[in-house]
């Protein structure tokens, strides 16, 4: 099932005729604050998914082109990156580490943003904003101490994810932190609808411009490990987002461009690069160009 978030935070799962709106049968109320109602359907979805495909079969489809599609989990208990976690991203960068040595750091909640909204570069004079593209995961049950070979049982879904990050040495979460720098979308697809995500093509255009390429079998800590590290040091939950790392072609975005992820199984996610006029804060102020090391 392919289950998105659009508009004023309805649910709707996305058919061949379009995006039908299944919010009563999901229990979301759309306007409720905080948006926990998402998080609440990832948890209680085997639950719900009968009455879910009967709604899906029953109501009218909408065009997807006709609906603004939001960030489809937008208040979970966290989001979970790993950094360099493609060797070829890891000698472009000059890093020395891995994940595998190196773990993971968290993503802000508020990062989070849809397909439907643009990405908003901070002003930031003498700094690039880069594009990383990447498998996000969507744990589905609570997750503590998990066996590798267990990994299975414990994923929802997955989804196209945009790690934005500002360049330079500072402190990686607060350059990863800004509003809306972390899509996600289009939609979840859930586990079941992707055969083999081991092994998945993921590819980044900038404009026309292709920029990433690369293949989840070529992740340096892959899928059942991340699972495993993550947690084995903290409990997930469902609604979870993991942030899988990025392969090898990062690169700067300015205000006009439009980046297009696409994964298989995952579909494409279209999101618009805009400037912002807020920010700027002092640590940035320190001018930063990334020199490719290969
Ligand atoms: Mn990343």
């Amino acid at each position: 099932m392919r289950l998105a978030r659009y508009d004023n935070g309805r649910i709707g799962v996305v058919t061949a005729g379009g995006i039908v709106d299944v919010t009563d049968a999901a229990g979301v109320d759309p306007l409720a604050w905080p948006p926990i109602d998402p998080t609440r359907l990832v948890a209680d979805f085997d639950r719900l998914r009968p009455a879910l495909e009967r709604a899906a079969a029953e109501g009218t489809p909408v065009p997807v082109s006709q609906v603004k599609l939001l960030t489809p989990i937008p208040w979970p208990n966290k989001v979970v990156a790993f950094p360099v976690n493609y060797h070829a991203h890891g000698a472009e960068m000059g890093a020395g580490y891995r994940a595998t040595n190196q773990g993971f750091f968290l993503k802000p909640n508020s990062s989070l943003s849809g397909a439907g909204e643009p990405v908003v570069l901070p002003d930031l004079p003498g700094r690039e904003v880069h594009h990383e593209s990447e498998l996000g995961i969507v744990i589905g049950k609570t997750a503590r101490n998990v066996a590798r070979a267990d990994w299975k049982d414990y994923v929802f879904g997955y989804a196209c994810l945009l790690d934005m990050v500002v360049r330079g040495r500072e402190e990686r979460v607060a350059r990863k932190a800004y509003d809306t720098f972390c899509p996600v979308g289009p939609w979840i697809t859930t586990a079941d609808e992707v055969p083999d995500p081991t092994a998945l093509r993921m590819r980044l255009w900038v404009d026309e411009e292709l920029r990433q390429d690369a293949n989840t079998k070529d992740l340096v800590l892959d899928i059942p490990g991340m699972i495993e590290m993550a947690s084995a040091v903290m409990t997930l939950y469902p609604g979870d987002i993991i942030a899988t790392g990025t392969p090898e072609g990062v690169g700067p975005v300015v205000a006009g461009n439009k980046i297009r992820i696409e994964i298989d199984h995952c579909g494409e996610m279209i999101v618009d690069v805009v400037q912002g006029t807020g920010g700027r804060a002092s640590m940035f102020e320190e001018p930063y160009q990334l020199v490719k090391k290969a």
